[in-house]
């Protein structure tokens, strides 16, 4: 697709256009580089529960690129999902992942959390998907029921039943679904009940103002009884407050993220930067 826009630059009179297709075509050329060159590391962002423990992590690409420095996920993963790349960069995800809670199932408060990864679309859509996944758990070593993958709701708008069936292929391996940014897409709220997913995480536009506009506020409060009545997990993501923290907490809400309890930081330093989230009492504690 960047190859075809490359052609087509040349057709640009718009300066600016021109510029904007010619960083398309390079930033493409780079990330394919970057595959080859293993130039990827994974964050991870702490997930607490009620009292403030310690429950899980999302873990969150990062692309150390030698010249543009640290690149975020916004800036390169729209583009391996228009590409063939988001391929080989999601099994990279899924493997450091895997390696990782294999590593830490000797670790005494590590050893029972979950990792949440999120998986694009055409990952889930390519026909290997779900081989591709489980040759990579099988090849770590890692237990399925620690890994909780985030999909978004675009992905059941369509081909509904083969889906279904991927989803289903994993699960029944103790692989479970998360909905991230729930509230934001366009699909129907019948696949709640079609899909074996097992938590909705609160997109983190409804809690920015959650104490101060009723609309988010009342969003989210159904949100929270939709998961619970479904029998779903919960999560606010982008816990930034302890205001937004305390609406949430009254409104019964299960599992929470955010730079309140933790900003991402490299994967291998997870351990050591949340060591007090891992006290059995923390300072965000809330008994019930
Ligand atoms: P997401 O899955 O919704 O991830 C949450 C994003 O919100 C992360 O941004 C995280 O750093 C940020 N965040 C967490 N807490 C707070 C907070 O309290 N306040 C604010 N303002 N932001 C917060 P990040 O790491 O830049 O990732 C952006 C998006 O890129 C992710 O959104 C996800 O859609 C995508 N992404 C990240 N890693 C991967 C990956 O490995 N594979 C795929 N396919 N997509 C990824
Ligand atoms: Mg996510
Ligand atoms: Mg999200
Ligand atoms: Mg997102």
């Amino acid at each position: 697709q960047a190859k075809e826009a490359g052609k087509n630059a040349l057709r640009f009179f718009d300066p600016a256009m021109q510029a904007a297709v010619e960083e398309r075509v390079a930033l493409e050329n780079d990330l394919r580089n970057g595959v080859l060159e293993n130039e990827f590391r994974l964050f991870c962002q702490p997930q607490v529960d009620a009292c403030g423990r310690l429950c899980g992590g999302e873990v969150l690409i990062r692309w150390q690129h030698p010249v543009r420095g640290l690149v975020m996920p916004n800036q390169f993963i729209p583009l391996a999902e228009q590409t063939d790349l988001i391929i080989p960069i999601g099994e990279w995800v899924l493997r450091k992942t895997c390696e990782t809670l294999v590593e830490w199932e000797s670790h005494p408060s590590l050893a029972q959390i979950s990792l949440s990864v999120n998986v694009s679309v055409n990952q889930v859509r390519d026909h290997n998907f779900v081989e591709r996944v489980l040759a990579i758990i099988d090849d770590c070593g890692a237990n399925p029921a620690r890994i909780m993958l985030e999909l978004t709701e675009s992905l059941m708008a369509e081909n509904v039943e083969e889906i279904i069936l991927k989803m289903n292929a994993l699960r029944v391996r103790g692989v479970r679904f998360s909905v991230d940014d729930f509230g934001t897409g366009y699909s129907s709220l019948s696949y709640l009940k079609r899909f074996p997913l097992s938590e909705l995480k609160i997109d983190q536009s409804f809690v920015r103002e959650i104490a101060l506009n009723q609309h988010d506020a009342v969003i989210t409060e159904i949100i929270i009884t939709l998961a619970k009545k479904l029998g779903l997990g919960v999560l606010a993501e982008g816990v930034e407050t302890e205001d937004q923290l305390n609406f949430l907490l009254a409104h019964d809400c299960s599992y929470f993220q955010g730079y309140l309890f933790g900003k991402p930081c490299a994967i291998e330093l997870f351990a050591s930067s949340f060591m007090d989230l891992m006290e059995p009492v923390s300072r965000h504690i809330r008994q019930g």
